[in-house]
């Protein structure tokens, strides 16, 4: 039976191989930041591409968008971040530790429930924290905590070099909120229409009361989320299609099905302006042992759209009482529904309305947390334990490693010839160092799809030989048709 993967093999593994790296690790490291090595790196970019390829270049109706991580402080202000995103934590009285309130169990229960969300504060508040029986995952001491108090979570900066005229500034804890400001940009410059989607890959920042399980909760992350547009009404048909493309594309690249199920969010738990929202969990071997978040769908209505819309209009009335010119027409408050420079009108129909939002919201730190997991593999050949990440073909950090056999005989060169052309289209690694054997077991532990090694043989008739992971199984394969096979196999 496989042996059941455990986060410290695939930390041990990460660290090992180059995958990923403690920040700062020269100086002690800083706490939950984490750097991606050489292999990392191309996983990394891998399930980037990936995503993308799916939400944007496969699809006639999405569209890509990069934001600067910095906005105006109105943004976070209407999208209510400002006010609101934050944490109810409990200190400890005895060992002075906080921790989220909804993280907390009680003494009987072996571990935390991670099912939560960030929501914002007032819903927290309105459900009843009684924290007598609670544990302290810090000293184990029951019931002895502060009362509960908000947290927040954005990170603040300082903008601008005069002390006058310097503003606090907010990194971004999420990049959706650069998709709703560019929603007009978008509209005018382009040929989209309603139902369309705007997408967007980038960093986020939150300052995370407890971050744990290594690259699964940090305070610096990159997400992958989509903003869908569409006429309200439609917005469950919507809604089904996005939970059914983004369940699938984890799959699809490789996440065992048994691993993997949504959660369909409780109606206490549900944002006051959300109709609808699931997860997709994943089974990570840490925490409760079982299901965490790995992406949120929601059917966020039209809140974001009007929350920015009412924001503009209360900055440019700001403006008016100051004696300013401003920019943007705004109707009056009643028809701002109708009329707002954020609504959609459909020029078929001839009906203006705000269009509702579908969000699919991924992780592409956890994301590739689960690629590892659920690729990392281990077994015995021939009374030795081989390790391997049986990677999808398209996140493999090197898709082809090439060998000469020794380092003689003009092996060296063929191998190299070869490498110089494979690299051309996709990443490639060579390397002569060492007895073959063990240069196929590194590849296996890199998750290398491939490896081509020359040997005797190919002097005599231009062959080579050509290892796959997974099988082990060698075939021999001429090198005038290694371009091609290979990339057919790898689907490049
Ligand atoms: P959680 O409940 O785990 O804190 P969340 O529900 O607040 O997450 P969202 O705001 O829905 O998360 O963010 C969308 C996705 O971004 C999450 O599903 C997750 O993959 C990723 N994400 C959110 N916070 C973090 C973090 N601190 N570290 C790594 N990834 C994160």
């Amino acid at each position: 039976m496989a042996k059941l993967t455990k986060l410290e093999d695939i930390v041990s593994l990460c660290k090992r191989r180059g995958f990923i790296f403690q920040s700062s690790e020269i100086y002690g490291g800083l706490a939950s930041c984490y750097d991606y090595g050489p292999l990392g790196v191309e996983l990394k970019n891998n399930v980037k591409k990936a995503w993308w390829k799916s939400v944007v270049q496969m699809r006639d109706d999405v569209v890509g968008l990069d934001c600067s991580i910095l906005m105006h402080p109105m943004v976070w202000k209407s999208s209510g971040h400002a006010d609101k995103f934050a944490d109810l934590i409990a200190e400890c009285k005895k060992c002075n530790t906080r921790t989220r309130v909804d993280h907390l169990k009680e003494e009987a229960a072996e571990q935390a429930d991670e099912h939560t969300e960030h929501v914002d504060i007032d819903t927290v508040a309105a459900q009843a924290q009684d924290l007598s029986k609670k544990l302290c995952p810090n000293c184990g001491v029951v019931g002895q905590f502060t009362e509960p108090m908000p947290f927040k979570l954005m990170f603040e900066t300082q903008m601008g070099a005069n002390v006058d005229d310097s503003m606090t500034m907010h990194l971004r804890p999420e990049t959706a909120q650069g998709i709703f400001a560019n929603f007009r940009n978008v509209l005018d410059t382009t040929r989209v229409r309603i139902p369309f989607g705007i997408a967007q890959i980038g960093k986020s920042f939150r300052n995370e009361v407890t971050t744990k399980a290594f690259i699964f909760r940090t305070r610096e992350f990159e997400q992958a989320e989509l903003e869908f547009f569409c006429e309200p009404g439609t917005d469950e048909h919507w809604f089904e299609h996005w939970k059914e493309a983004r369940f699938n594309w984890y799959l699809d690249l490789g996440l065992k099905k048994e691993n993997l199920h949504f959660r369909e969010h409780d109606s206490d738990e549900l944002a006051h302006y959300a109709k609808g929202c699931v997860d997709v969990e994943y089974r990570f071997p840490f925490g409760s042992g079982d299901w965490q978040e790995l992406e949120g769908i929601a059917n966020r209505t039209d809140f974001d759209l009007r929350q920015h819309q009412r924001g503009i209009r209360t900055l440019n009335k700001w403006y008016e009482s100051k004696g300013y010119i401003t920019r943007i027409e705004l109707a009056d408050e009643a028809a701002e529904y109708l009329k707002g420079p954020l609504s959609y009108f459909d020029d078929q129909k001839k009906q203006r309305y705000i269009p509702y939002v579908i969000e699919p919201s991924a992780g592409i730190d956890r994301s590739a947390l689960a690629f590892l997991v659920d690729a990392y593999d281990e077994e015995q050949v021939r009374g030795e334990t081989r390790n391997l990440l049986r990677f999808h073909h398209a996140l493999a950090p090197v898709k082809a490693a090439i060998f000469p056999l020794v380092k003689k005989d003009g092996m060296p060169e063929i191998a190299t010839n070869i490498y110089n052309d494979l690299k051309k289209y996709f990443n490639c690694f060579y390397d002569q160092k060492g007895a073959v054997g063990r240069r196929y077991r590194r590849q296996d532990e890199a998750g290398t799809p491939f490896c081509i090694t020359v040997d005797g043989q190919s002097l005599e008739d231009n062959t080579v030989t050509l290892r796959e992971r997974d099988s082990m199984e060698q075939t021999r394969v001429s090198t005038g048709q290694l371009l091609s096979h290979l990339r057919e196999k790898l689907d490049i």
